[in-house]
């Protein structure tokens, strides 16, 4: 395993189940971002989870004793509306998504339309109801573009793991046989806007995430430096069973400390 960040400017943080749970905060955390900023070292909250925006996740960081502002935060619903506008270049589209997720899309520009989408568009929607999901899939048959803005399939709380948009996007693709297009976690297109943001190269940014098939996948896929925490999803029996390790596998973010220091 690689333990030497000598070479790493850079770090993208995962958010549920990596810095919290719910609304706890794991130890360590203030401590590794005082670390982190001691030693001149960027860090950008990432997260899949579209329920909220970057407003919303830095008044939740905020309240939990870390500031950040709005832009140190990438969420799959911010790198969703640069993909409706810049790649898919759509304006009027059908949302599944909570009232922040719809925000986020009009804030980007975009039309909610329920008669004529040019693309259905699916976030985490914790208000998720059978007429939505009747509606989103009469639009899909009818050959609108499906998007999800990332492919968890659950969410981790402190009461367990909730269904997620990878879950949703499972039934509405047994209803349709179509799959969508996906942009969050492990898909490149967000971790070039994470990138941009931070200015570094993948050889200068690590990747510090609970998950084997988002966090790590992603970092694989972009080589990026890899490091599990095992505070969240993933087990040592997943990385035991896993086609390719993590760099570095940690039981949790206050493990890094001494190693950045
Ligand atoms: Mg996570």
């Amino acid at each position: 395993m690689n333990e030497d960040f000598g070479d790493i400017t850079s770090f993208l943080l995962d958010m549920d189940g990596t810095v919290y749970l719910s609304d706890k905060l794991f130890p360590g955390v203030l401590d590794f971002l005082a670390a982190l900023r001691r030693t001149g070292r960027g860090v950008l909250f990432f997260t899949n989870n579209s329920s909220q925006d970057g407003a919303g996740y830095s008044r939740k960081l905020t309240g939990l004793g870390i500031a950040v502002e709005p832009g140190g935060i990438v969420t799959s619903g911010a790198a969703t509306v640069d993909y409706l506008n810049d790649v898919a270049r759509v304006q009027r589209v059908y949302a599944l998504g909570t009232a922040s997720f719809e925000e986020e899309l009009r804030a980007g520009g975009l039309l909610l339309d329920d008669q004529q989408p040019q693309a259905v568009v699916l976030g985490f929607d914790l208000t998720l109801t059978y007429d939505k999901l009747r509606r989103a899939c009469q639009f899909i048959l009818q050959g609108v573009p499906f998007i999800a803005s990332h492919p968890d399939l659950t969410c981790p709380t402190s009461e367990g793991p909730i269904p997620d948009c990878g879950a949703i996007t499972a039934l509405i693709t047994a209803a349709t046989g179509i799959a969508p297009v996906v942009i969050g976690k492990p898909h490149r297109y967000m971790v070039d806007a994470a990138l941009k943001r931070l200015g570094s190269t993948p050889a200068q940014t690590a990747i510090v995430g609970d998950r084997l098939y988002t966090d790590m996948e992603m970092g694989f896929r972009s080589e990026l430096r890899t490091v599990l925490v095992l505070s969240g999803e993933s087990t040592e029996a997943d990385v035991a069973k896993a086609a390719r390790k993590p760099d570095l596998v940690v039981p949790s973010i206050a493990e890094l400390i001494p190693l950045i220091s």
